[in-house]
């Protein structure tokens, strides 16, 4: 597929960024709604956004990111302008910020666009756990590409000596593969209902734990959850690490945005899995940049075990 090369190679190169920025410099600023972003927030958004622009002129970008916050902080500008030439030597301040902001796209229902969440999970980046490069292509409202780079996932849960740094993809005419982030051998990965315990975010803000314990009890789930910031969830139902990922709730208020979600709805779905929100509605990419129509979200490692769930939610929230 004729996107795929160039968006491996950019989230590979923004991941390689986040992780030397992690070693080095985390300076934190933030964003209007008071969540973090750091220097490799910016970085990364830069890199993705500039390289795949360079390939794909005309198709646009609906980025997490925009250069407002760099332009009023003067000092983590000059940091993330300095990290991001050290990848792209060509590029001046302007045409960085410019970068940055070409993922700016409103979307809509009809076209073809990226989308890229250059951090998910900056939370989990702060405390060294688990964050994603995600980056999905989206036409006329369906997703046809998603890759997760996902730096701190070990290859193998169970067994973290085997190596750590993972990168999943799938597109929608292929199975999702899982490689090492720095190497090339492709393998296939698919969900497993076995072992049977869920996945959910380490903020409880972000979804409701004690809602999920409950649903959990309620459907014979004896594990304890894994905690895991970001779209990595996503990653670890594809390759049965865990059959269920619970995104409860929390307020009435918050909609999800397409660029937490996309890249690891593809993984999951090419992987045998199953994905929609809480109340059993597919998933509406085409309205922009939020998930305007879904509530929450529910993935699994297929049909059965997704309409108990479904089933028990709906119980519970009556
Ligand atoms: P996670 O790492 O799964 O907890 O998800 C991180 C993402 O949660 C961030 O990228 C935010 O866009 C998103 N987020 C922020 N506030 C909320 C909220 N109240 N409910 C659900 N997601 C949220
Ligand atoms: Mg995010």
């Amino acid at each position: 597929m004729k996107y795929r090369d160039t968006a491996l190679d950019a989230v590979i190169k923004a991941a390689r960024v986040c992780m030397a920025v992690q070693d080095q410099l985390i300076d934190v600023a933030n964003k209007a709604d008071r969540s973090p972003v750091t220097v490799a927030d910016f970085a990364a958004q830069a890199i993705v956004s500039e390289l795949l622009h360079e390939a794909f002129p005309d198709i646009p970008l609906i980025g997490e990111e925009d250069a407002q916050t760099l332009r009023e902080t003067e000092d983590i500008c000059t940091k993330v302008v300095s990290v991001v030439q050290q990848v792209l030597p060509h590029l001046k301040r302007d045409e960085i910020l410019a970068a940055i902001d070409r993922g700016t796209y409103q979307g809509g229902a009809k076209g073809i666009h990226w989308t890229l969440d250059p951090i998910d999970g900056t939370k989990g980046f702060l405390r060294r756990e688990q964050y994603a490069v995600a980056l999905a292509l989206i036409k006329d409202g369906e997703v046809i590409f998603g890759v997760l780079a996902c730096p701190n996932m070990p290859h193998d849960l169970a067994d973290p000596s085997q190596g750590t740094g993972s990168l999943f993809y799938a597109a929608k005419e292929s199975q999702t593969f899982f490689r090492p982030l720095f190497g090339n051998k492709d393998t296939v990965v698919s969900v497993k209902e076995k072992p049977f315990r869920f996945c959910e975010s380490v903020e409880k803000s972000h979804s409701s734990h004690s809602l999920s314990a409950q649903i959990a009890r309620a459907a014979g789930i004896k594990e304890a959850p894994i905690r895991m910031d970001s779209q990595a969830k996503y990653a670890l139902v594809a390759q049965g690490q865990a059959a269920i990922y619970m995104r409860m709730p929390t307020r009435a208020d918050y909609v999800e945005k397409i660029w937490d979600h996309a890249a690891g709805w593809i993984v999951i779905t090419r992987a045998g899995g199953v994905v929609t929100d809480i109340d059993g509605k597919e998933l509406d990419f085409s309205c922009g940049r939020r998930l305007e129509n879904n509530r929450g979200i529910l993935a699994t490692c297929g049909q059965n075990v997704h309409e108990k769930l479904l089933s028990i939610i709906s119980q519970l929230s009556t």
